[in-house]
């Protein structure tokens, strides 16, 4: 009996973002931002350079004001000069009518966050009344119309960003600090998009703790279902932190969604340099087969039946073949359990009676006996015979 490991992806509407498309059966794309000031505008380009080179598919910049949004343009023109073209977002915060309008003619996305964007002193009110919650709309669509005609003017994309530290005042009262007041947040914003014929978006709603984050994206998916929406997400666990935890819980949160068919493109955020965040969305995407960037080895822990150092192998094979990617190759301690546990993989090197190597071409062994120090090279000679070595 063989296992079904497909998933289904979730349908959505593909959202163009340059010459990238996000959702619409697309591969998830990896995203990033950069972190040096905006006006610093050599610094900028080499960052992004940096990142694009990484695998970043997309690269955010944020735009306080408008005399960032204006330095878009000298960044974008230095890039193409100097580099290519690299898909760029602006990221748009408080009051940002002007900011966005300005940021969409020189960049493929504009990311609006409905929490800041129309900016409101605290009032300390208890409630809403319908009166007030309308007003507030009517204030919203108003400051938000003219950044969604910007975008359609200049075919651009929009991000709807939602984050669960920055919802507003309106929002906090009414639903509480909770993915609700997240989805409703960003579906406010959508309905004023579609209102305008503008459908070339994306949404996300990130939180710092997972659960959160998790269960805002799967209320989102269930309200646009309610609403015949389906605008692709783009998710990410805010403020990991950095280190081996950051890069877990970002996972856990990333992860938990994509094996439910849910997310086009996802960023691992994490206070390091952005560089680092590219691997670890590919490692993502890659354990979960959504995009296969490199050799995949599987390998076993060892155990009192390995008659080889597993550890040392593993690296050596690994140095040897990282760049045949779209492999998979095994690493298995023994014949016991080995061959049945590495039955996907395409080669496997087996430890074998008397401290032997076995090596196999998917489920059929190719040869036995090989002495373990001649082990890797055999492997080597295996992969040229059958005109991999690239
Ligand atoms: Fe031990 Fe063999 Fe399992 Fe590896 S495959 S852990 S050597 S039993």
């Amino acid at each position: 009996m063989s296992l079904d490991t497909t998933y289904p992806r979730r349908t959505t509407t593909p959202c163009r973002v340059g010459p990238i498309t996000i959702g619409g059966g697309h591969p998830v794309v990896v995203q990033s931002m950069i972190t040096e000031e905006t006006r610093n505008v050599e610094a900028c380009v080499e960052q992004i350079i940096g990142l694009h080179q990484a695998g970043c598919e997309m690269v955010r910049v944020t735009t306080p004001s408008l005399g960032e949004a204006q330095c878009l343009a000298e960044i974008r023109s230095k890039l193409n000069e100097r580099y290519g073209y690299v898909p760029l977002t602006a990221d748009v915060h408080h009051q940002g009518t002007a900011i966005a309008i300005e940021a969409a003619k020189h960049v493929d996305e504009v990311r609006i966050n409905p929490g800041l964007f129309v900016f409101r002193k605290l009032t300390n009110q208890l409630e809403y009344g319908p009166e007030e919650h309308e007003a507030e709309r009517l204030a919203i669509e108003a400051s938000f119309a003219p950044v969604v005609e910007a975008c359609k003017l200049h075919g651009r994309a929009m991000r709807v960003g939602v984050n669960h530290g920055s919802l507003s005042e309106r929002m906090l009262v009414t639903y509480g600090d909770t993915p609700d007041g997240m989805v409703e947040s960003a579906m406010e914003y959508l309905r004023i998009c579609e209102k305008y014929g503008f459908t070339n978006v994306n949404i996300s709603l990130k939180a710092s703790r997972v659960q959160v984050m998790v269960a805002a994206n799967r209320l989102m998916v269930k309200r646009m279902d309610e609403e015949g929406m389906a605008y692709p997400l783009h998710l990410g666990v805010t403020e990991a932190g950095d280190g081996e935890y950051a890069r877990i819980k970002s996972t856990a949160g990333i992860a938990t969604l994509l094996m439910e068919g849910i997310g086009d493109t996802i960023r691992v955020s994490l206070s390091e340099d952005p560089v680092n965040e590219i691997p670890v969305c590919y490692d993502i995407l890659q354990a979960l087969g959504l995009r296969k960037t490199k050799v995949e080895y599987i390998a076993c822990p060892s155990c009192g039946r390995t008659k080889f150092d597993l550890p040392t192998v593993l690296h050596k094979v690994r140095e040897a073949t990282r760049h045949l990617v779209g492999l998979d190759i095994a690493v298995m301690g023994c014949i016991v359990n080995g061959p049945g546990e590495m039955a996907d993989a395409d080669y496997g090197y087996v430890g074998a009676a008397g401290g032997k190597i076995t090596l196999y071409r998917k489920r059929n062994i190719v040869k036995n006996g090989i002495p373990q120090e001649d082990g890797v090279l055999e492997l080597i000679n295996l992969l040229k015979a059958d005109g991999l070595w690239v």
